[in-house]
Order: C-alpha cells, then structure tokens, then sequence
C-alpha cells in the first residue's frame, strides 16, 4: 500500500504524489488531516482551505483506493489537542535550526507526530511527500530511519503553474495580482541557479542573486533564503557537490516557501530495460567510450560473494550475509587503459584489497545468485550504489536504474527489443555455445513469460521511467546501439 499524507484541498502537487502511489502500489491510500498540532497561534489553522467533497471526488478520479479523513477527535482523542498532553515526537535539534525552524516553533515536531501515527496506523510499504517542503522531507525521512518506523519516504518532484509558481493549497488566499507577484520566488531561484551554472559557489553570492529579485516587488517580504545541505539541513557557506536552496516570503497575509538544487557533477547515464535486449554489453560500451564508471552491480554482489567464500560463511544463512555485507566496503574503478583489465568492465576493491579477478572464480559463479536475492544484500548495496550518484560520472544497467537507482540521471535509456528478435539472439548465443537447440517459439514464450515476472516483481520491477528514451534495438548491431547512445549523450548533455 502507498500512502500520500496530505492536509487537503487537493491540486495537481497533490496528485502528482497520488498517480505516483498508485503506480507503485498495489493500493493508494490518501489520508487528509488538518493537523491542528503543526499551527503555531498566530498561523492560519482557523482559516484553511478545506474541501472534503471535491476532494474526495478528486481522489475517485484518480483511483484512489481509500480515502483517511478523520477528526481531530478521532485522530488525537480530542477536539482541540495541545502538545503538552501527548506524546509528541521530537526532530534532531539541528534540522529545526535553519529555514522554517526557527520561524515555526513547534510546527515539525506537529508534523513528526502526525506523521508518526500515520505511520504506525497504516504501516504503507511507501509514503509520498513532495519537495515543495523539502526540509519536511528531509526531517521525516530521518524520523522513519531513527525510529524504524513502516515503510519507505518517497520524496516527489515540485507540482508548478506556468508562471513557475509551486503550487501549494495557500495560493487560494493570493489575489490575481499577488499570483503574478508570487513568481518572484522562483524567478530568484533560477536567478541564483544560472550564477551556479556559471560556476559560483559561494552561498552568499547565490542568495544575493535571490534576495535581488525579491527586491523588484516591494509586495514580497523575504523571511529567509538560504543554503543548506538538503540531507541534514545544516548551513552550507559554499556548495561543493549539492546544496539546496529555500526561500520564504510573506505575501499579503500569504506565507509561500519555495526551493531548488544545485548540484555540482558529472553526468549520470541510466540504461534499464528487459532482459536479453544487450544491456550489459551496450553499458560497458558506452562508459568506455564516454569514459565514465560502468558501476557494475553484478561485480558487487559477487564481491560480497567472494568475501562469503573466503570466510567460511554460509551464503545460504541470510542473517550472517547481512552481517557480512555491512562489513563490506566497495569501491570501483573504470578499467581504463590497463591491458591486464581491458577484460574486465570495471576494477573493485573490496575493504581495501583489489577483487578485480579473485570474484570471477567459478565458486562464486555458482554461489551469487543466491546471494545477490537477499533484499538486505541489495538494500546495502543499493546504498553503496547510489554513494556514486552524488559525484555522477556513471553508467548504470538495470531494471529500475532510471526510476529508483538514479532518478536524477541526465539520461535514461529504455533498451528493448521485440520479443522475436530476443527470442533469435537467445537462439543463435545457445547455438554459439554449443547448447543443444531449442525452439524459437518455445523460447519467446520463456522471454514472454520473463518480461511479465520481471514487470510485476514486488522489489524492483522493470519499468520505463517517464523521461526515458526508448530504443528498440531490432536489427541494429550492439555497435549501431552504442553510436546511438553516444551521439545523444552528446547532443543532450555536453552541449
Ligand atoms: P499539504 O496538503 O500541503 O500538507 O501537502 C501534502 C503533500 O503534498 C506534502 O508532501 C507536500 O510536500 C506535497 N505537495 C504540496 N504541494 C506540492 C507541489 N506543488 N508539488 C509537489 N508536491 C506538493
């Protein structure tokens, strides 16, 4: 089940998080609640927005499977709680010293609660929240991780008008005038990204570029603009990989937060698609001719294999494994130019040692597949895996590189191939192998039949992301694949 926790008078943001758990879950439950406990007393709690019918109508549109909508009574045990009366769940100090903290008191410790309960109450398998409150997300997603609460925080892209604008519930409140106003906010953002682009990376220079857009409207009254590491909320003077940078502005009576980052790094290539479309060849291709990392994930479960094997730990005992693989330490490299590793498709090293060749012998041949099926294994090194995004420089294959590896990949490749053509590769690789020969038709039925698992698959199931460039590969050589992703690796990214 997913679970979008929202305060209501629903719009596009909103259901931006709602396609989203709808697509990734089996059910999408939508709870809305007014949390009387994240209004400070001179906030806007009395006066906002609410729309139960449309709403709800909104949610059955959009599929939604159920709708939470409780009372304060029901949610709280009381009509009108009070933070001193329950059980409140308190944020580390250091994430409320910056942005809204210090100008909401109490305010994240009323989402922490709220969200708490929500938690615990629906125990979803994933729970949606959006950028626009990013320093929300970033407190929520350590309060699941502290507190070992159900379920996995999603966090989604800004919902924006035209104008660029974030869409938010509060905007009813905005005149037409004030509408246009509003825009400054963003507009100052992407003044402050275009500096970054060029190569600043001081924080006070980029919040200058800001605070002088905000300027032109004497309307807007800034509360803050600030840099942050968008992780663990503490100020940043400089920005050296990623920074994020929010605003806060007073509008009239209307409160408006907006944010964006800046991220400084190499490019992120991600090539997913079914199995038998040439994946793996045409990745190490391309990061050889690009020379970026080909991150090989087989490489690394077959190194936590090898680590197995050689300390006399069963691969089959799940809980020694999962041990072990936090021990792990793991680090490639490209094989560059070396001949002694121009067989390999990329150098590891694994707590120091290098494995290049040691995690090619046939025992662990035999034995990673029943390693790399743990979900502890993948979720450690899924971890490990994503470490590389923050740099960029990668080319990565999968199934779900795209839409949960490295969502933020400059470019997305959907490889794919009909089923016959597979179903001719397969054959003509047996053939190869001297395998004895198998029916073309009897072997399409097995990819078809694969393509259907690995689509429905609960972890990581193969799907093309929205932004993803599909390339069907019928009778194009692995050569002509590899010219064609380079040439749009070029055209998109170094121009
Ligand atoms: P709210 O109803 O304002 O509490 O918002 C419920 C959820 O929707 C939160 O996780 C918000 O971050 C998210 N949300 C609100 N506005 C937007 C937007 N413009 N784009 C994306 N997500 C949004």
């Amino acid at each position: 089940m997913g679970l979008v926790p929202t305060m209501g008078s629903l719009h596009q943001g909103h259901l931006s998080l709602i396609e989203r758990a709808r697509r990734e879950n089996a059910l999408a439950l939508v709870s809305i609640f007014v949390n009387p406990l994240q209004f400070g007393p001179q906030e806007d709690l009395a006066r906002y927005p609410h729309t139960p019918e449309q709403d709800l109508h909104l949610c059955q549109q959009a599929g939604v499977d159920a709708v939470f909508m409780p009372t304060p009574e029901v949610f709280y045990g009381h009509r009108a709680p009070l933070a001193t009366d329950i059980t409140q769940v308190i944020p580390p100090r250091g994430m409320l010293a910056a942005l809204c903290g210090p100008h909401r008191p109490g305010h994240f410790e009323g989402v922490t609660t709220a969200v708490t309960k929500l938690l615990s109450l629906v125990a979803p398998s994933r729970a949606y929240f959006g950028y626009k409150d990013a320093q929300q997300l970033a407190i929520l997603k350590r309060l699941a991780k502290d507190l070992n609460l159900p379920g996995k925080i999603v966090g989604c892209p800004i919902v924006r008008e035209a104008s660029g604008l974030a869409l938010s519930s509060r905007n009813v409140y905005l005149s037409a005038t004030e509408r246009q106003q509003a825009a400054a906010l963003y507009r100052g953002l992407m003044a402050a990204q275009d500096h970054f682009k060029a190569g600043e990376r001081h924080c006070s220079a980029l919040v200058a570029a800001v605070r002088q857009e905000l300027a032109q409207s004497s309307a807007l009254r800034p509360q803050y603009v600030e840099v942050v590491n968008p992780e663990t909320l503490l100020p940043l003077d400089s920005i050296e990989t990623l920074g994020m940078l929010a605003v806060a502005a007073h509008l009239g009576d209307t409160r408006l937060i907006d944010n964006v980052l800046l991220r400084d790094r190499q490019p992120i290539v991600a090539i997913d698609g079914p199995a038998g479309a040439g994946k793996s060849t045409v990745a190490r291709q391309v990061a050889q001719r690009l020379g970026l990392l080909y991150l090989d994930s087989g490489a690394m479960y077959r190194a936590v294999t090898w680590l197995a094997l050689d300390r006399g730990v069963d691969v089959q005992d799940e809980v020694a494994i999962a041990e072990l693989v936090q021990d792990c330490d793991l680090h490639l490299t490209a094989s560059g130019d070396d001949p002694a590793f121009a067989a390999y498709p990329s150098r590891i090293w694994l707590n120091g040692q290098e494995v290049t060749q040691l995690i090619r012998s046939p025992g662990v041949t035999a034995q990673v597949s029943v390693v790399a099926a743990q979900p502890t294994v993948r979720e450690t090194l899924l971890q490990q895996q994503q470490q590389y995004g923050v740099t960029g420089g990668v080319v990565m294959e999968g199934r779900d590189i795209g839409t949960e590896v490295f969502p933020q990949a400059e470019l997305k490749i959907f490889l794919t191939a009909s089923v016959a053509e597979r179903a001719r590769r397969r054959q003509r690789d047996l053939a190869a192998q001297q395998q004895s020969p198998v029916d073309l038709s009897e072997l399409e039925q097995a990819i078809d039949e694969r393509d259907r698992k690995d689509s429905s698959r609960r972890v990581a199931p193969l799907r093309q992301a929205d932004d993803a460039i599909k390339l069907i590969t019928d009778g194009l050589s692995i050569e002509g694949v590899v010219e064609e992703i380079v040439a749009l690796y070029r055209e998109r990214i170094e121009r």
